[in-house]
């Protein structure tokens, strides 16, 4: 269904024939883009072209590292999924909201039409023109707009449906980032924790070093800090 829907977003942006990259493009890890233009069988340039689009919209992300003979730069790329499912809601909100327009306008607004062209002229441009057809001279007839208002309803209740699949798409991403973030949260306590447990166990060992080092400085001549100083430089 995911990737349905993300096939779906590339369409939008990048045209029908590029929606394949989907297959391609990694949710996690970046893929290097002569290893996407050549699975799609594209040059690179073309491959290029069609990523660039998709970036325009901040639904992909990318990562550069530098060839250290050729000098050059190569990109990897990687799947926005959140923000391409938040393009397709916000485009599908736009088409409700066109659709809802139009049946509005057809359930309060009057539409002639001509029986021989089926040319459709709304109310104040029949009248413009005497309610006759301007290409065949016949008259003009009040349009039953029953059947259009019908199917735009129909049309509305499908991109309704769409936008609910998208919207709990949306969610379950959420979910996982959230997730993710709860999941490296406690890795970095454990983290900071084992550092302070380290630091707790060096600053006892200081101590003790430096109590044993003070009996000894009590017990010894200055000469030989100089030979500790030594060993601990060693040691690093
Ligand atoms: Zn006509």
């Amino acid at each position: 269904m995911l990737k349905n829907l993300l096939k779906e977003v590339i369409s939008l942006v990048a045209g029908k024939q590029a929606e394949d990259i989907i297959n391609i493009l990694d949710t996690q890890k970046y893929i290097n883009e002569f290893v996407i233009a050549k699975k799609l069988n594209l040059t690179i340039n073309q491959a290029r072209n069609i990523l660039y689009k998709i970036s325009d919209h901040g639904l992909v992300s990318s990562i550069r590292k530098k060839d250290k003979r050729k000098g050059w730069y190569t990109y990897f790329w990687k799947i926005e999924i959140l923000k391409s499912l938040e393009f397709l809601r916000e485009n599908l909100l736009k088409k409700i909201e066109n659709t809802e327009h139009q049946m509005k306008s057809r359930e309060t607004k009057r539409f002639y039409v001509c029986p021989r062209c089926h040319i459709e002229l709304s109310e104040e441009n029949a009248l413009i023109n005497n309610f006759t057809c301007n290409e065949c001279g016949s008259i003009l007839v009040l349009k039953d707009n029953t059947k259009l208002i019908k199917d735009l309803r129909k049309n509305k209740e499908r991109l309704e449906k769409d936008l609910g699949i998208v919207k709990e798409e949306i969610l379950k991403e959420k979910e996982k980032e959230e997730k993710k973030r709860i999941k490296e949260i406690k890795k970095e306590k454990r983290k900071t924790k084992r550092k302070s447990q380290i630091s707790k166990l060096s600053k006892w060992k200081i101590k003790k070093g430096q109590s044993s080092n003070l009996k000894k400085l009590k017990n010894t001549k200055p000469k030989k800090t100089k030979g500790r100083k030594k060993t601990s430089k060693k040691r690093r």
